[in-house]
């Protein structure tokens, strides 16, 4: 594969990841309220809005993991801990930590 098919690639498997995958688990686990839980899940992706405090915004060269506050190592350790919470709390932190990985894989599961 040339590298504009890798980067079409890794597009599709980011926007899979970030829509398609949480869908999944809402209709998976909570099958009653998935509307409610896809829609939480969704909104975890706020926490990319700790990108705006960083210079320059974007960069394509730099993981996203360890480096913002909100996806921070300390960060991953509180959204860990909602998992011992019950309802919403457990849904945002499965979430937080789904996109988590998200970052992670976009970084450095492909070459770059
Ligand atoms: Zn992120």
């Amino acid at each position: 594969m040339d590298s504009s098919h890798i980067a079409l690639l890794k597009t599709c498997t980011h926007y899979f990841l970030h829509f398609v995958f949480p869908l999944f688990i809402a209709w998976v686990f909570y099958r009653e309220n998935w509307k409610k839980v896809y829609l939480i899940l969704l909104a975890t992706m706020l926490v990319d809005l700790d990108h705006l405090f960083a210079n320059p915004i974007f960069d394509p060269n730099r993981g996203s993991i360890g480096f913002h506050f909100l996806h921070s190592y300390y960060a991953i350790a509180v959204y860990f801990l909602m998992l011992f919470f019950k309802g919403n709390i457990r849904i945002i932190g499965v979430g937080l930590l789904f996109h988590m990985l998200t970052d992670f894989q976009d970084f450095y599961f492909w070459s770059h």
